[in-house]
Order: C-alpha cells, then sequence, then structure tokens
C-alpha cells in the first residue's frame, strides 16, 4: 500500500489543512492500492502562495542553471525507471512492457529535452531598434489526466521550470502516485522551495481553485473537453493564459493505393494503445468503399490478436480500463452503436470471459458506421474503432475533418506525395504519413475543440513565455 499523507509545498512535504484522503484503485484487481491527500482550496491557496515567492528569483537564474536542475530531475527518474513504470501500471493499467517504454520512458526523455533546450533557446533577440526578450509567464498551474500520467505531467512542468515559471501541479486523483515519485525526486534535485509545488484533489476543489486564484498567471491544462471549458471560463475572469490539450476523434485515412494489410494493422495498433485511452487514439478507420470488406476482415484479424489481462503478465497486450466509470462509459458507447445500427464485427459490450475482476472491455470493432452516429462524433477513450467508408478524396478529407475535433490523425498511400497532399487538407494537429511516429520534438496539441496551445519541443517552452519588447531611441541619420 502507498500511502500518502503529505503535500509538497513550498520544498517541504506538509500536513494539508483536511484530514480526508482519496483511494487509489488498481483497475486490474479492484483492490486499493494507494491512498492520498483529498487537498483542499486551503492547500491550493498555500501553494500558490509559494510559487508567487519563488518566481522573482527562479525567473532571474540563469537558463543555463535552470537547465541543471532539470538535468538532475532527469537523472532522478532515470534512476527510478522501473519503479515509475510499476506504479502506472498498478494506477491505471497499461501493459507493465509498455509502461516501461512509454509512461517511464516519454517522462524522463522529456525532462531531458527541456534540460538541454533550457541551455539553447534563444531567449532574446534585436528587431530593429528593439530588443525583444522572452521573459517566464509566471504562476503555472498545471492540471493533468490519468492516461498518461506522467508524461503530461512532464510535457507541462519541465517546460515551465525551463521558461522560468513557477509550478503548482494537481495530478489526476486517478492515477496520482506517480507524482510524488517525481516531487520526491524534485525535492532530491534541490530545487530552490516553492518552484515547484504538488497538491492533490479533485478538479472541482483544488483544480478550479487553482485556476480561479488571482496570484496563478496561466493555466495548462489536459483532460475532457468539459473540464477544459469550464477551466476557460473560470481563467478568463481574471485573463488568465490558459493552454488546453482535450480530446479528439482522429481519422485514419487510408487511400486506395495504400498497402492495407500494413494500414488496418497499425491503425487498430494505434486505436487500442493504451486500451484505447489515448487523446490521439486513431479511432476511426476511414477506407474506400469499394474495399471495405477486405478492411474489415484485416480489422477483426488484428483485433482478435490482442490478449486481455493482467498487465504485469508479459504476454497480455490489452489492460484493462483505467476506472470503473470508464468501463461503464465506454460499454455504454458499445451499446449506442450497436442501437444505432453499426455492424458489430468484433468484440462488444458484455464483459470478457474468464476475467472476473477487473474493468476491462473487450476489443471491439464497428464497420459500416454512419459518419454523423455518436461512436463517430463523440470520444470514447476506450477499446473501440469504428469502420466509415468513403467515395473519393474529397469525401475522405471531408469525413475525416468532421468532427469538433482535431488533435491527430493518419493518411495511408502507396505515393507520399500523394499522402501528403491529403495530410495538409486535414484540420488537425498531427498526421501520421504512412505509419510515422510520434516525436518528442514536434509541437502537439489540437484544433477546433481538442484544445489550443502546443506542448512539447520548443514549441512547448514558447507556450510559458511572455514577450517584452524594449525600445531603443534610433540613432539618428546625418
Ligand atoms: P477530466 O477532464 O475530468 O480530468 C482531467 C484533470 O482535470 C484531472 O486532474 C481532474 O481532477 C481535473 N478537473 C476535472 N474537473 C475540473 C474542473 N472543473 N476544474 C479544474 N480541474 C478539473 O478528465 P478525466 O476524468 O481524467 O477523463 C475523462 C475524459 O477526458 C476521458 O474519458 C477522455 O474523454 C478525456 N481525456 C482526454 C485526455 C487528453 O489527453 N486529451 C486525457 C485524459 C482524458
Amino acid at each position: 500500500m502507498d500511502q500518502r499523507d503529505k503535500l509538497y509545498i513550498d520544498g517541504r512535504w506538509v500536513t494539508p489543512a483536511g484530514k480526508a484522503l482519496i483511494d487509489v484503485i488498481n483497475p486490474a484487481t479492484e483492490e486499493v492500492i494507494g491512498r492520498i491527500p483529498e487537498g483542499t482550496a486551503d492547500d491550493a491557496r498555500a501553494a500558490v502562495a509559494a510559487a508567487r515567492r519563488a518566481f522573482d528569483a527562479w525567473a532571474a537564474t540563469p537558463p543555463a542553471e535552470r537547465a541543471g536542475y532539470l538535468q538532475k530531475i532527469h537523472d532522478g527518474l532515470k534512476a527510478r525507471a522501473d519503479e515509475i513504470a510499476h506504479t502506472i501500471t498498478g494506477e491505471m493499467g497499461m501493459p507493465l512492457k509498455l509502461s516501461q517504454r512509454i509512461q517511464a520512458g516519454s517522462p524522463i526523455a522529456t525532462f531531458g529535452m527541456y534540460a538541454r533546450l533550457a541551455a539553447e533557446f534563444p531567449f532574446e533577440e534585436r528587431v530593429g531598434h528593439s530588443l525583444v526578450v522572452r521573459e517566464p509567464a509566471g504562476v503555472v498551474a498545471a492540471i493533468t489526466p490519468w492516461n498518461y500520467p506522467l508524461h503530461q505531467i512532464a510535457a507541462k512542468v519541465a517546460a515551465a521550470l525551463a521558461a522560468g515559471c513557477t509550478v503548482v501541479l494537481k495530478p489526476s486523483e486517478v492515477a496520482p502516485l506517480n507524482a510524488f515519485i517525481l516531487a520526491e525526486v524534485i525535492d532530491a534535485a534541490g530545487l530552490p522551495a516553492g518552484v515547484f509545488n504538488l497538491v492533490t484533489g479533485y478538479g472541482p476543489v483544488v483544480g478550479e481553485a487553482l485556476v480561479a486564484h488571482p496570484e496563478v498567471d496561466m493555466v495548462s491544462f489536459t483532460g475532457s473537453t468539459r473540464a477544459g471549458k469550464r477551466v476557460s471560463e473560470l481563467a478568463a475572469q481574471t485573463v488568465k493564459r490558459v493552454a488546453l490539450e482535450l480530446g479528439g476523434k482522429s481519422a485514419s485515412v487510408i487511400l486506395d493505393d495504400a498497402d492495407f494489410a500494413t494500414a488496418v494493422k497499425s491503425t487498430v495498433s494505434n486505436c487500442y494503445l493504451n486500451s484505447g485511452q489515448t487523446c490521439t487514439a486513431h479511432t476511426r478507420l476511414l477506407v474506400p468503399a469499394a474495399r471495405y470488406e477486405e478492411a474489415a476482415r484485416l480489422a477483426v484479424e488484428a483485433a482478435r490478436a490482442y490478449r486481455l489481462g493482467d498487465p504485469f503478465d508479459a504476454a497480455t497486450t490489452l489492460g484493462p480500463l483505467a476506472s470503473d466509470m470508464q468501463r461503464s462509459r465506454v460499454r455504454d458507447y458499445i451499446r449506442t452503436g450497436f442501437q444505432e445500427g453499426a455492424e458489430l464485427l468484433w468484440g462488444g459490450a458484455e464483459a470478457p470471459e474468464g476475467l472476473a475482476k477487473g474493468y476491462y472491455v473487450r476489443p471491439t470493432v464497428f464497420g459500416r458506421v454512419r459518419p454523423d452516429s455518436t461512436i463517430a462524433q463523440e470520444e470514447i477513450f476506450g477499446p473501440v474503432l469504428s469502420i466509415l467508408t468513403y467515395q473519393d478524396e474529397d469525401d475522405a478529407v471531408r469525413l475525416a475533418n468532421d468532427t469538433i475535433y482535431g488533435l491527430a490523425g493518419a493518411v495511408w498511400s502507396g505515393s507520399e506525395e500523394r499522402a501528403l497532399r491529403v495530410a495538409r487538407r486535414l484540420r488537425t494537429g498531427q498526421v501520421d504519413i504512412n505509419g510515422g511516429v510520434f516525436n518528442l520534438h514536434a509541437p502537439f496539441g489540437g484544433y477546433k475543440q481538442s484544445g489550443n496551445g502546443r506542448e512539447l519541443g520548443r514549441y512547448g517552452l514558447e507556450e510559458f513565455l511572455e514577450y517584452k519588447s524594449l525600445q531603443f531611441k534610433p540613432a539618428k541619420s546625418s
């Protein structure tokens, strides 16, 4: 049992204002594996005050020195990589092998990247008779979800610290234990008091207290579109800068000259990664109407190869969903898909056989999904693929763009030039061409209701910077 009863505020582990604790549940066993403080608005205020006090000195710390701290945090996380992977698999259910690579590997790489970027980034430039300086935005509230918990934390915290901001982190209450490891690593790295603070608790309490606080300059939020809208509304009262990373309903567009076997298999794999709990998941497979039968057969072939089970078992390729609530939501969507007339090709809403415990959902494939149906429009956040058909390239583009979201997507074609042409027409923040892979240095973020702002790479650092123009009197021309 990982029992945590303190919050990290002003460089110390402190007793929270209230006594209540939140249970952390292992979604594969349904057992309580940890407890964390249910923080209050008072805790949030104490953390903001600490971050405010620390801001001036941290902002004035030379970037190369800030880089040194980030490198120490990177090293500290790396030394605990295995523990991080086990912790995250325990609290949210991703198969351990994948957790080692993604849930632990990615945040470690992100801290390393921002250590380098902080040292190299040009914080000043001359523009005519002005010196344009880029200064930290101020005190940042970072609010994060449970699906890639430490990755999402790192994308905010490492970039904000590199920029010279101070941070109050409110991690997801569903998968919060990893955030305590980060706070321990930061403490051991000797970061000045108040530069990083951790307050756990529920969104409407701690999250809203941070977002509404007049001393918070910027909110960086990742989570649902519903909560993102609420965050924007509250933040508007004090005209805060807000960066949102929200949901998605991304399309994988397979053009008629693509290698179908590879494209369909990769799309299923992308859709089912982390049991479908990935904001960039390619959940809509768009295929030419004339090739539907072939695509459907290939998708079922790929889906049936998945092995559900204990995420700590090396043979498992699909873990449970992160929570009971998430499982019910996904099963409801599967029922809706069926009721709205889609063809259920594989899986379904019933509990999978042989798994008496755990929040498991069958890997599911729907065919001939109507573009206006619920499962084609709404983010399901579970292992559910919808196959839609299109008539020609223009129709494929129109369908791909036909949701309120615009986070990610894919295009597959025998011709890279053709794939690029189609990719340019997609109103979405990222497009993988013929199996292109995630790049930590490229901007990550959404169009439309998938959010605003960009994370990762130098683009993520720039999010946490303000511009200041210092004008000089132009020299008199003789
Ligand atoms: P959520 O939006 O409820 O929670 C995300 C974070 O925001 C958590 O830390 C939560 O405590 C906090 N929060 C919730 N309400 C808040 C409020 N009113 N003010 C301030 N903070 C608040 O999302 P979730 O419960 O983690 O997941 C629910 C859905 O969100 C998923 O089913 C999925 O559709 C979506 N989601 C998207 C992403 C993404 O990266 N785009 C990630 C996780 C979840």
